[in-house]
């Protein structure tokens, strides 16, 4: 089996000064793990399950979805693995289910944790599959609803997490509205894990899908940080993880940024590891603290990155 195999060349993640930052992988299934693996990861802080579930007639069953997520957690035998359950909506409908009703506006309708809400048994398969496969290995398993609004989400999911025998329940941070109220969230669960790509679409009110408005899907604009940094900041206050799996993880130079604001961890395409691990070891806590503090003072996307660059001299 394929093992995580860490050489000086590729070594954890830490900043100059010591301060130890887990630099993890996205992954869509055991296909990716080649790249992860090659690139150093220290295991996956996103393990994106629907490929499972999408473009076939009948559902999965629970022996199909432990043989997909067994080699993933014997890859990482002293590492973390991430996984997301299902994050299905209606611009991914599942061929199983009855079709969805319409939705204007997919992004904003019955997507990820609130489509378990009407089908609890598809939950509870997955969650018994994933308690099955981490029965028989030494990865840290850890699994995460997308796409959590309020507390009574967290708590909901938290609790069907801990009955199926999954005992580090965790949440996405991606709707402004669990970022905003983290301190009452983060009660909740074990550990946040911020997904940038639809945190910035929610917080500029502009569609992932849409080019003409892409310009605003940039998570470098203050408003998005703001939100991060409220996360981080209430899970540090409960001594809980509060990683980042977005695309933002892969910037080298937010990456900084995102652990100068208290974030634990970052997970990223595979490929992206290798310049995330050299520029947060070239630059101190306090820089990346000090490069955090400055883009937040700026007033647009640009300027933030601009100010946080200005603090991080190791920056080709
Ligand atoms: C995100 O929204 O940032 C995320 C990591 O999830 P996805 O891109 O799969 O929506
Ligand atoms: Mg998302």
């Amino acid at each position: 089996a394929r093992r995580a195999v860490l050489s000086a060349a590729t070594g954890p993640g830490r900043t100059a000064d010591g301060h130890a930052v887990p630099l993890l992988a996205n992954i869509g299934g055991p296909r990716d793990l080649e790249s992860a693996l090659a690139n150093g990861a220290e295991g996956v802080g996103l393990y994106r399950t629907e490929f499972l579930f999408l473009d076939r007639e009948t559902a999965p069953t629970g022996e199909e979805q432990e043989a997909a997520y067994r080699p993933v957690f014997e890859a990482f035998p002293e590492g973390r693995v991430v996984v997301r359950t299902l994050d299905a909506g209606a611009d991914k409908p599942l061929a199983f289910l009855p079709p969805p009703e319409e939705e204007p506006n997919p992004a904003l309708g019955e997507r990820g944790v609130r489509m378990f809400r009407r089908y609890p048994e598809i939950m509870a398969v997955q969650l018994g599959a994933l308690a099955r496969a981490a029965a028989g290995t030494s990865a840290k398993v850890q699994v995460m609803a997308p796409m959590v609004a309020t507390v009574e989400e967290a708590e909901w999911f938290a609790t069907a997490c801990r009955t199926a025998g999954l005992d580090s329940p965790g949440i996405m941070i991606e709707v402004p509205s669990a970022a905003l109220r983290a301190a009452d969230l983060i009660r909740a669960v074990d550990f946040f894990s911020i997904g940038t790509n639809d945190l910035t679409q929610y917080a500029l009110a502009a569609d992932r899908q849409v080019s003409a408005v892409a310009g605003l899907q940039d998570p470098w604009h203050p408003a998005v940080l703001d939100l991060i940094a409220l996360a981080a900041t209430a899970a540090t206050a409960e001594s809980k993880g509060c990683g980042v799996c977005g695309e933002a993880a892969a910037d080298p130079v937010l990456a900084c940024v995102l652990v100068g604001m208290g974030v634990t961890s970052l997970s990223m395409g595979a490929p992206a590891l290798p310049w995330v691990r050299a520029a947060l070891g070239r630059h101190t806590l306090d820089q990346c603290r000090a490069a955090a503090a400055a883009a937040r003072t700026a007033t647009s996307a640009a300027a933030a990155k601009a100010a946080a660059r200005a603090e991080l001299p190791g920056l080709a």
